[in-house]
């Protein structure tokens, strides 16, 4: 029996874990549950759940939520600091970390320098400081195990091997709504459009990151801090059925790859599960439903956020920061149709030219910083959109 923090549970992720906690009751117990708005959402999960307590973040919900779960004795707690000290509790086994954005960053550390074990799915945690997440996490024997499909997959084909045996590991990217169109097309999307993704269903801010091919480059980021890796180790390929969720290439040439239909329960319940598999009656593939499974090169040069994400990959320091801040702030607008979708990468690109690079951001403050001067560079911009309204 696993007792499970799920922080932003009322999301894409958090929604499907719960699903996941829910056909495995003998597995998995709710200890902590977290939102931050949808206060509707988290008291009925509360209700059905039963946790020993939840956090909402957004103080004006307060209230409401402990006067909705009074009856059920459960503890509410409001504020940021609510959460990191929630996820350090005693009666936590396993930390879901499925909060959107820097927001999530926080409360995972706090979790790490507890030494629990962190299922983590909120990715710009290690694209902000992955150098200090991991860093701290070797201290503390804590262990994180990946959420994101792509590193959920690297991960499963690691089980049994030597690091030091890696040569590349490929991320495989399905291209996205907009998979073969151009800038002259591209100029004129808008958010509705770009919210339709072919093949996975997810919260807004992926997917419209998903769609600039910008969910890519932070992949690249994660995988690099969470696998120990060179920049040079770490490839991308265009594989639009999204069946194959990435290779792992060793130094004898032999490359190993994880299957599977897109669906994230399967990343998160093998990440909540780990080490075991647990049975499921899932839908499996069946490769005679796939006449051809392809794979192309990524297009770097009219999605330019991925080789924007892979500069600053290379650059290091607090430029990973600063990339992830103006495009939290940029993807944001976009959703408000304040920016336009080619914009966004040129936004995001004068804003690392904007704030001053640190080569060695020393503690989180540092990353702080960075990160609060960044969004003020990257409003700044989105106001001189021809679209912008502010
Ligand atoms: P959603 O937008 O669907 O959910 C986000 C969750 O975070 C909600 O519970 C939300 O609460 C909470 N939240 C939002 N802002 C804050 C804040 N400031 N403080 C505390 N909590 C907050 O996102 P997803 O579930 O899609 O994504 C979550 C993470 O997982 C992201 O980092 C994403 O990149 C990653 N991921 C997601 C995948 C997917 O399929 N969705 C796949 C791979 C990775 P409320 O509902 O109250 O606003
Ligand atoms: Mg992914």
């Amino acid at each position: 029996m696993k007792r499970l923090a799920i922080l932003g549970s009322t999301g894409s992720i958090g929604t499907q874990a719960l699903e996941v906690v829910a056909a495995n009751p003998s597995l998995f117990e709710v200890e902590i549950l977290s939102a931050h708005s949808n206060s509707a959402l988290l008291i009925e999960q509360a209700r059905r759940f039963k946790p020993n307590a939840v956090v909402v973040t957004d103080e004006s919900r307060y209230n409401e939520v402990k006067e909705a779960l009074v009856m059920q004795q459960i503890k509410v707690f409001t504020g940021e600091a609510a959460l990191t000290d929630v996820v350090t509790w005693d009666s936590v086994d396993v930390v879901l970390g499925a909060i959107v954005g820097f927001a999530g960053l926080s409360s995972t550390l706090a979790a790490v320098a507890a030494g629990k074990r962190v299922a983590l799915a909120n990715k710009e945690t290690l694209v902000v400081a992955g150098e200090l997440v991991m860093k701290l996490a070797a201290e503390k024997g804590a262990t994180i195990i990946p959420v994101d499909s792509e590193h959920s997959a690297i991960f499963q084909c690691l089980v049994g091997e030597d690091m030091s045996r890696i040569e590349k590991v490929i991320l495989t990217a399905s291209g996205g709504p907009f998979l073969g169109r151009k800038p002259n097309y591209l100029v004129n999307v808008k958010a509705s459009h770009a919210l339709q993704h072919p093949n996975w269903s997810m919260g807004a801010k992926i997917t419209i990151d998903s769609a600039t091919l910008m969910n890519k480059g932070l992949e690249m980021i994660e995988a690099k801090w969470l696998f120990g890796l060179r920049d040079d180790q770490i490839d991308v390929i265009v594989h639009p059925q999204s069946v194959i969720h990435s290779m792992v290439q060793f130094i004898d040439g032999s490359i190993k790859a994880q299957m599977g239909l897109p669906d994230m329960k399967l990343p998160i319940q093998y990440a909540l599960a780990w080490p075991y598999r647990i049975e499921n009656d899932w839908k499996r593939v069946d490769f005679r439903d796939y006449a051809k499974l392809t794979f192309e090169p990524a297009d770097y040069k009219t999605f330019r956020n991925l080789a924007i994400a892979r500069e600053a990959m290379e650059r290091g320091g607090n430029a990973p920061c600063v990339l992830n801040a103006a495009n939290e702030v940029l993807v944001n607008a976009f959703l408000q149709n304040k920016v336009g979708f080619l914009e966004m990468s040129d936004m995001i690109e004068k804003t690392l030219e904007s704030v001053p690079f640190i080569e060695h951001p020393a503690s989180l403050e540092d990353y702080h910083n960075s990160d609060a001067e960044a969004r003020r560079y990257a409003l700044e911009y989105a106001k001189k959109s021809q679209l912008s309204m502010y």
